[in-house]
């Protein structure tokens, strides 16, 4: 029994990722794949992304900004990062494993109010920084973990990350396992040719400063890192050479682990750590990279896009999941997936254009907010209704694509949904009612309708088919929902809701029967594809796509 107990609450070990030079180094990627390496290693592993920003979570932050909002299971809306933990580590994620400073502070200032702090002048060192590490703690004090990874949001020197540091340098000294691992860029300059660690070595010191001694320094750079680069590295920084870890861009990022253990990063921790349990196993993980590298043929999937128009941001990072879940499913069937992006809004100048769809094998219509390029988009979903191409609808393309049916089917004309056209004749899509007030009252942080909910599935449609269930779990992220008031004329016309809440009300999928694939979901099914494993949504529009592009060719 004592043996049962020591067991449970044997003390985590934790990986702080730091980052330095420049922001957008990957420092997620690399977070994730140091992850995946200690759990196939044999270790019970999960990770935790600190975010500096004062919001209290990403649910309202402009995807072109910050690129897409991760969806947990229960609920949160977080930092895209929590999703590349989510589907190389092939686990749940709850929502407190994402800190803001926004979290940080407002639960120190509700204490103090409350009292709590009686007496005392309550400031950044110790109070805000008691909170921070009581908070990365909180995962080992409700399971055991071997290694919990703590991504740190930002640059080391940003102003904003300060007090993060400074907790995760106490958590050391009060004793606890900690490993530093600080990810840096070693920039190759165009007129040089060479590999500069001057900037790493700048950032490490910054980092020294702080009073945080880097175990290991992940260099990310355009080729891989030269002997005399990590010689100079380890001199300037304050590590042996061996602590100097390369890691290249390449084709894959799944790859990553693997260019990590080639340098026996989880070996070196372990031996830090004086772990001596290693029961590595890397061959699916290879076979399944290996694999990939091996495909030739390739499925094209058009992904309309609304993100398009701010600034230098990648167009990429809006919707990740979907393009990684896209990448999954089309790995799955051995193709190699290619996405072309389609602004929606060039359809609405020129509907001539639609036809280019035709050279497509697949499309999404993928979630969304607000006005931009939707008529674009609802007359794409009539096109590849009418034309049979394979087609994917993720919540607001679900209601999209209700409401094109009810206009061009069901002759409803001007149908809308609410959010986009208030007085639309028919209101085929509408708030869900549980929404109205917290839309009257404007409190659009954190409520709406968030994470996993339950649908039956219909017996002999194509969505139960694809599920292989009876009752599912899918995430959620949405205000609006079909109309019940219109759902007999929509199935009267033909339209199949092969999905719906327990409770029969809400519409969850929805299919045409007849057509080679229209399925559309009110739920993200993306949030759910893991590598090994994909959404079965997704699964079914590629194999779909892959059966047009068949019958394509043998015309
Ligand atoms: N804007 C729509 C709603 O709130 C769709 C949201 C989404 O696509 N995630 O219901």
């Amino acid at each position: 029994m004592l043996f049962v107990i020591l067991g449970l609450f044997s003390m985590a070990h934790y990986i702080i990722i730091t980052g330095g030079v420049v922001s957008g180094l990957g420092k997620g990627i690399t977070t994730a794949s140091i992850g995946k390496l200690l759990q196939m290693h044999g270790y019970n592993v999960t990770a935790m992304k600190i975010d500096p920003y004062i919001n209290c979570d990403a649910g309202t932050l402009r995807p072109t900004e910050h690129g897409e909002v991760w969806v947990t299971e229960d609920g949160g809306e977080i930092d895209q990062d929590l999703g590349h933990y989510e589907r190389f580590l092939d686990i749940n994620i709850p929502k407190y494993h994402n800190i803001t400073t926004g979290q940080v502070y407002g639960t120190v200032i509700e204490k103090e109010r409350k009292g709590e702090y009686l007496g005392k002048t309550v400031q950044p060192i110790p109070h805000v920084t008691n909170e921070i590490k009581e908070r990365i703690k909180k995962p080992s004090k409700e399971k055991s973990y071997d290694f919990i990874l703590v991504e740190i949001g930002g640059t080391v020197g940003d102003y904003e990350n300060i007090l993060f540091l400074e907790a995760v340098r106490q958590m050391k000294l009060e004793g606890e396992d900690v490993i530093f691992i600080h990810v840096t860029y070693v920039p190759i300059l165009d007129a040089l040719g060479e590999a500069k660690t001057k900037p790493t070595q700048h950032s490490v010191k910054l980092l020294r400063e702080i009073g945080i001694q880097p175990d290991f320094i992940v260099a990310r750079s355009e080729k891989p890192l030269d002997d005399v680069r990590k010689e100079k590295i380890a001199l300037f920084c304050n590590v042996h050479e061996e602590e100097v870890i390369s890691n290249p861009n390449i084709d894959n990022v799944y790859a990553v682990p693997l260019i990590l253990e080639e340098q026996q990063l989880c070996q070196k921790i372990l031996h830090k750590l004086n772990l001596k349990k290693d029961t590595r196993n890397l061959k699916p993980w290879r076979d399944f990279i290996e694999n990939i590298r091996n495909l030739d043929k390739t499925v094209t999937i058009g992904i309309v896009g609304k993100y398009f128009d701010i600034g230098t941001f990648k167009l990429s990072d809006s919707y990740i999941s979907v393009i990684e879940a896209v990448k999954h499913a089309a790995w799955n069937n051995n193709y190699k997936p290619e996405i072309q992006w389609i602004d929606s809004k060039l359809f609405e100048k020129h509907p001539e254009k639609l036809e280019t769809l035709d050279g497509i094998d697949g499309v999404i219509v993928p979630g969304g907010f607000g006005l931009s390029g939707i008529e674009g988009k609802i007359e794409t979903i009539r096109y590849v209704r009418e034309h049979n191409i394979p087609y994917l609808g993720l919540c607001l393309g679900m209601q999209l694509a209700v409401v094109e049916y009810a206009r061009n089917v069901c002759n409803l004309k001007n149908a809308q949904s609410t959010e986009i056209d208030a007085e639309t004749p028919y209101p085929v899509i509408d708030v869900i009612p549980s929404q109205v007030k917290i839309l009257q009252e404007s409190r659009y942080g954190g409520t709406m309708r968030l994470g996993a909910y339950p649908a039956v599935l219909k017996r002999g449609t194509l969505v139960h088919q694809l599920y292989g269930k009876d009752k599912i779990y899918e995430r959620h992220r949405h205000r609006y929902e079909v109309n019940p008031g219109y759902i007999e004329i929509l199935e009267k016309n033909g339209l199949i809701f092969s999905g719906r809440s327990p409770d029969g009300i809400l519409m969850e999928f929805l299919e045409i029967p007849g057509h080679p694939f229209f399925v559309a979901t009110q739920a993200h099914p993306e949030f759910k594809s893991r590598p090994m494993k994909p959404a079965p949504l997704f699964n079914g529009l590629i194999k779909a796509a892959v059966k047009k592009q068949e019958t394509l060719i043998s015309n």
